[in-house]
């Protein structure tokens, strides 16, 4: 059975650095779908600027029209902290024998061993991990030595096995980040190009990102 990917993240907003990541390890990784899972509150960083309804709403456009993209809302609708692991054990009870692929780019890779009983998710499904720009993997340390014993190069372990994996993978490299992205909203710039017109037009229509101005006193 081709494996089910898992994209979770902020989303805050999401752009095409996220979505060409996704198309590229969807098609190269022959999953069956790669599903969204915008957090609703992330527990390792600070509290998005945009609220889960519109960081749900802008993922919905952004992948609209490309088939094998999905929207997983469960972690907004939980409420709580959106602890991957636990999202990750939720998707095993619901596909008990479809291998799962956990997606994260190379900078949240880095951060793993942070998160909560993180060493359960690689019972649970695979990590692959996309390369991206500014930052390499791990050569020591608790994850290097995971790479060693649970790297792969080879998509065919990701689909013989339901998890415990590890895959590295270059992707086209876009240096887009979201927090560069809310700078340039909010100093009032045009996102043309860097995010899908869908959610170009959803931050304008919502007059999102905008940073909120104090009025001058006197
Ligand atoms: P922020 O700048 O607010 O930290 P971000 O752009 O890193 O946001 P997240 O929502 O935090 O976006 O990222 C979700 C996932 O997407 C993470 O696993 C992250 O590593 C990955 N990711 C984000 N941007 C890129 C990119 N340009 N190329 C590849 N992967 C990316």
């Amino acid at each position: 059975m081709n494996p089910i990917g898992i994209f979770g993240g902020t989303f805050d907003p999401i752009h095409f650095g996220h979505l060409r990541t996704a198309f590229e390890l969807l098609h190269f990784l022959r999953l069956q779908e790669m599903r969204f899972v915008p957090a609703g509150e992330p527990p390792h960083r600070d509290q998005p600027h945009a609220d889960a309804a519109l960081r749900l709403r802008l993922v919905e456009a952004a992948i609209d029209d490309q088939p094998g993209f999905v929207v997983d809302d469960r972690e907004v609708r939980r409420g709580g902290p959106s602890y991957t692991v636990r999202t990750l054990s939720e998707l095993r009870s619901e596909f008990p024998r479809r291998p799962l692929c956990l997606a994260i780019g190379m900078d949240a890779f880095l951060g793993l061993p942070q998160w909560h009983r993180w060493r359960e998710i690689l019972e649970l499904a695979h990590v692959v991990v996309a390369h991206r720009p500014g930052w390499g993997a791990p050569g020591d340390g608790a994850l290097g030595e995971l790479l060693r014993q649970r790297g792969t190069t080879r998509v065919a372990d990701l689909h013989d096995a339901l998890a415990g994996r590890i895959l590295v993978q270059p992707v086209t490299q876009l240096e887009i980040s979201a927090t560069e992205l809310r700078n340039l909203l909010a100093a009032g710039l045009d996102p043309r190009y860097l995010v899908p017109d869908a959610v170009r037009s959803l931050i304008r229509e919502t007059g999102s990102y905008l940073r909120t101005t104090t009025s001058p006193t006197r």
